[in-house]
Parts: structure tokens; C-alpha cells; sequence
């Protein structure tokens, strides 16, 4: 699946929308045809995805700061 620039002129797939489509999302047969859809769409189907996605957690700062440590006094 990707995403690309939508080279012809077609209307935005998303419902409600009436934006003229800037990418399409090339889904190689999964849809019936490739989903358009404008910059307006393509921010708000980001942000739902998003919100759906959990975020990895970071390993925090302190943690990191001891393997550098570790690093620098093994080079020493
Ligand atoms: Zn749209």
C-alpha cells in the first residue's frame, strides 16, 4: 500500500468532502479503486490514526544517560 499524488482530477472520496483529491492511496486491488482523497482528509485521517496508535514507550532520559556514561568510561 502506498500513497501517492493524485495525477488525475478527481473529487475527494471521503463523504461530505468536496475538495478536489490530492493523493490517492494505492491499494493494489484491496479496494475496488484507489482511495482520493484531499489534504484536509489526509490531516484528519492522520490525527484518528493517531489517537488509535499507541504510543511506543521512550525510554527515559535518565536510563539513557547511564549507558552513555557506561560508554564513555569504557573508551576511557
Ligand atoms: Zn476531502
Amino acid at each position: 500500500m502506498k500513497v501517492c499524488e493524485c495525477k488525475t482530477l478527481t473529487k475527494c472520496d471521503f463523504s461530505g468532502c468536496s475538495n478536489w483529491a490530492k493523493y490517492s492511496f494505492a491499494t493494489k486491488g484491496i479496494f475496488k479503486h484507489d482511495l482520493c482523497f484531499c489534504q484536509d482528509c489526509l490531516k484528519q485521517m492522520y490525527e484518528a490514526l493517531a489517537k488509535m496508535q499507541t504510543p511506543k514507550p521512550i525510554e527515559s532520559p535518565f536510563k539513557y544517560g547511564k549507558k552513555l556514561k557506561k560508554i564513555s568510561e569504557e573508551k576511557l
